[in-house]
């Protein structure tokens, strides 16, 4: 069976069996790999060490029919913000699952890689939950599912003003194309889009990693973000992603 060795990010981790676990790697040569990591949660493991969530590392991989097997794990970067404070690692768990969700195995993920990188990096010095707000509109942008936040997805016109939203029209819609395909789709098919939600999506998918934070926001444009977003995810994922219990635990 082929081996080879590549440099990877953990996005997930499951125990499995009675001593090992199910890593969940993004990996810029190869997108999204699942392994399996035999006797790691045994302390005596060569692998427990660098096998934890969010780290970055050089792993060796062995190819199976059915299951890829973690041969070796070296260690290149630990971001210890996430694994020592709780707030940090609830809302980077949810970054971690949904970069795992939309990467896609066997097929290159350079860019969405090096964004995770910058993120996991950045993460400490943030607010954790506009930190998450922000890498989870980023990392849709490479992942072929991304919307149109400024432009109306009908007629091409840039919204000025505050129209509509609509996950089947792929995004923003102005007022004009949201009435009639209101009439045609009903009503529910497209809802309120704030021009000051829009002004902030886009603050957040510009946000600079390697810069210090320089917006604020009202709480009330920081939970319609979030919410767009969370409906979305839910209605391309078909159910609400995990981490977001943990996040509710927390708050
Ligand atoms: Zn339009």
């Amino acid at each position: 069976m082929a081996q080879y060795t590549t440099k990877a990010l953990i996005i997930g981790i499951k125990n499995w069996g009675e001593a090992d676990k199910i890593i969940t790697l993004l990996s810029p040569e190869r997108g999204r790999i699942k392994a399996a990591a035999f006797g790691c949660r045994r302390p005596k493991s060569i692998l427990a060490g660098s096998l934890q969530m969010f780290n970055h590392v050089e792993v060796q991989i062995r190819e199976g029919e059915k299951l890829d097997t973690v041969k070796s794990c070296s260690l290149l970067q630990v971001y210890r913000i996430m694994s020592s404070d709780f707030q940090a690692m609830a809302y980077g768990a949810f970054v971690a699952e949904t970069a795992s969700k939309l990467a896609i195995e066997n097929f290159p993920q350079q860019d969405m890689y090096n964004r995770l990188l910058d993120i996991f990096a950045a993460f400490g010095g943030r607010n954790p939950r506009v930190a998450a707000l922000a890498a989870a509109y980023q990392l849709l942008e490479y992942s072929g599912m991304q919307m149109n936040y400024q432009y109306c997805g009908e007629c091409n016109c840039e919204l000025q003003e505050d129209g509509f939203f609509s996950f089947e029209a792929g995004g923003a819609l102005c007022g004009r194309c949201a009435s009639a395909y209101r009439q045609k789709l009903g009503e529910q098919e497209a809802f309120p889009y704030g021009s000051e939600v829009r002004a902030f999506i886009l603050q957040l998918l510009q946000l600079d990693w390697h810069s210090k934070p320089a917006f604020s926001v009202s709480g009330r444009v920081l939970v319609a973000a979030e919410s767009l977003l969370l409906r979305y995810l839910h209605h391309i994922f078909e159910k609400p992603l995990k981490s977001l219990e943990f996040i509710r635990q927390i708050g």
